[in-house]
């Protein structure tokens, strides 16, 4: 069953008042499994009108009883887990059992931030004066804008719900009109466990018509997004007009360095299902492996046969590896992304193909010998592509590495310890895994440098992009 797609405004389910609306598609068949409400402008403005009343109120209760209603909400999304993960894997097309596990990610989140809202201290500043008092007290910045994309339609909306409302702000939250019932059926959590109304507002619409006019109000004080660099680069810029408070995730281009000494059945053991995790279409997705000349063709040869191996198919089949991609954009990409590969005489050693023509399906794919000119090599794929290039030297693959305006993720292999610290320290993103991949976890800041972007997601630093540090001097007493 799929979800039933509605608006949450001032503590009200119910569809927008102008009656627009738009198809949702099922990326596995190309059917519609229902209708995306939009809310219009009169639904924004009391959208807006009810997160400025409901502030007041928030914002005045401990942090122990936002707590209280938060566990329940991740209480609550941990006991829908299998019911929202089929309205995800039809909407979105990921395999069911990953549908699940963000569904749980996404409770774990929740419950995390309910704990870590008990730490946003203070401070008192020893004095210079006598009789005086320096105060550092933290207060919630106000009305909180959330942007999330149709990769991770539970995951995305609860890292910047459950962070907002534990550190006291009321959210808005704008989830992709592409996978819109994960979005809804997380915020029915939320409202289930006894979030206020005003507190959390739902809302759909035309992206660039929703952001604008929220944005433009002046009543939005801070805004997140996830989603690609040039619509990132856009909010910039209407944010800047009210001095909106931003966090921006824009995704990589994610360099996998495998030195001639690296354990490489720990790295196809963990890469290969990795890289063509979510069909490829995961910010930190790793989309350019480097592998040292000595390993490079054993390399080659065993993730070649481990990507053959995949099970493709609709992700509600318990037997499926990889699911379709998420929508038609992204086939449109991956031909472009084949024809710049052939064009450059890159060697395909499995795939490259769209599978069937219902459905976007694409063939786990691996590209060898790729020139670093290859398009591939500076577009960020967000696709089961997994283009493979030769290094001999360690200050070459750092450089091609670093090579690039992204700054998300990196990762790296090897078994010598002097080469590991001097790789954390070289690999210039916001994330670097050594011998690992776990860069993305409650309790761990999540973040770009460069154009990837800034501000944190996640971890005590994700809370604190919510909260204002206001500085008391006090005397007379
Ligand atoms: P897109 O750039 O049009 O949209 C990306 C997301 O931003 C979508 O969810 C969309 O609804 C939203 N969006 C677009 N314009 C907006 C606006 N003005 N205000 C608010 N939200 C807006 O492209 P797309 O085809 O959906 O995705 C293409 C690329 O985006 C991918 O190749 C990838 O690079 C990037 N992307 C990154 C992430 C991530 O996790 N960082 C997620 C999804 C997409």
């Amino acid at each position: 069953m799929y979800e039933k797609l509605e608006l949450f405004i001032d503590g009200e389910w119910r569809q927008g008042s102008e009656g627009k609306s738009e198809d949702v598609l099922n990326p596995a068949t190309e059917e519609v499994l229902g209708q995306c409400p939009h809310a219009s402008i009169a639904d924004l403005d009391q959208a807006l009108d009810s997160a400025e009343r409901a502030f007041e109120e928030w914002k005045a209760k401990s942090s122990w009883d936002r707590a209280v209603i938060l566990k329940e909400a991740a209480r609550l999304i941990n006991e829908r887990k299998q019911e929202i993960g089929q309205i995800m894997t039809q909407e979105q097309g990921k395999p069911i059992g990953d549908s699940i596990g963000e569904v749980k990610s996404a409770s774990e989140t929740t419950e995390w931030f309910a704990e870590e809202g008990k730490r946003a201290y203070g401070r008192l500043i020893p004095s210079r004066i006598p009789g005086q008092r320096s105060m550092v007290m933290p207060e919630p910045v106000g009305i909180s804008l959330a942007l999330t994309p149709w990769n991770f339609p539970a995951l995305l909306p609860v890292r910047k719900i459950a962070a907002g409302l534990a550190a006291g702000c009321p959210v808005i939250i704008k989830p992709s009109e592409e996978t819109p019932g994960s979005g809804v059926a997380i915020v029915r959590c939320f409202v289930d466990a006894g979030v206020p109304a005003g507190v959390l507002n739902l809302v759909f619409g035309v992206p660039d018509d929703v952001s604008r006019h929220l944005i433009s109000s002046g009543r939005i004080r801070k805004m997140s997004f996830t989603g690609s660099i040039p619509v990132g680069k856009h909010l910039a810029k209407v944010a800047a007009d009210h001095l909106v408070r931003c966090t921006f995730e824009l995704g990589g281009h994610s360099p996998v360095l495998v030195f001639d000494d690296a354990n490489i059945d720990t790295v196809i053991k963990h890469m290969v299902p990795f890289k063509y995790r979510n069909s490829g279409q995961v910010c930190i997705s790793p989309t350019r492996f480097y592998v040292h000349e000595k390993v490079y063709d054993d390399f080659v040869s065993r993730f070649t046969e481990a990507a053959n191996a995949m099970q493709v198919g609709n992700g509600m089949d318990a037997k499926t590896q990889m699911g379709p991609m998420a929508n038609g954009r992204r086939i449109v990409a991956m031909e472009e992304f084949m024809q710049d590969a052939r064009d450059h005489n890159v060697e395909i050693t499995t795939g490259g193909n769209r599978i069937g023509n219902q459905g976007y399906f694409w063939e786990p794919t691996v590209l060898a010998n790729v020139p670093e000119e290859a398009m591939i090599m500076s577009k960020e794929p967000f696709g089961p592509l997994a283009p493979i290039a030769r290094f001999e030297d360690f200050d070459d693959v750092v450089a091609r590495a670093n090579r690039l305006p992204y700054g998300l993720a990196s990762y790296c292999y090897t078994s010598d310890q002097k080469r590991a610290d001097q790789l954390a320290e070289a690999l210039d993103t916001g994330m670097v895994g050594v011998n690992n991949f776990m860069i993305s976890m409650p309790e761990t800041p999540f973040s770009g440098v460069k154009e990837s972007g800034y501000g944190y997601e996640s971890g005590a630093e994700g809370l604190e992009v919510y909260l204002h540090h206001k500085f008391v001097s006090q005397t007379g007493m």
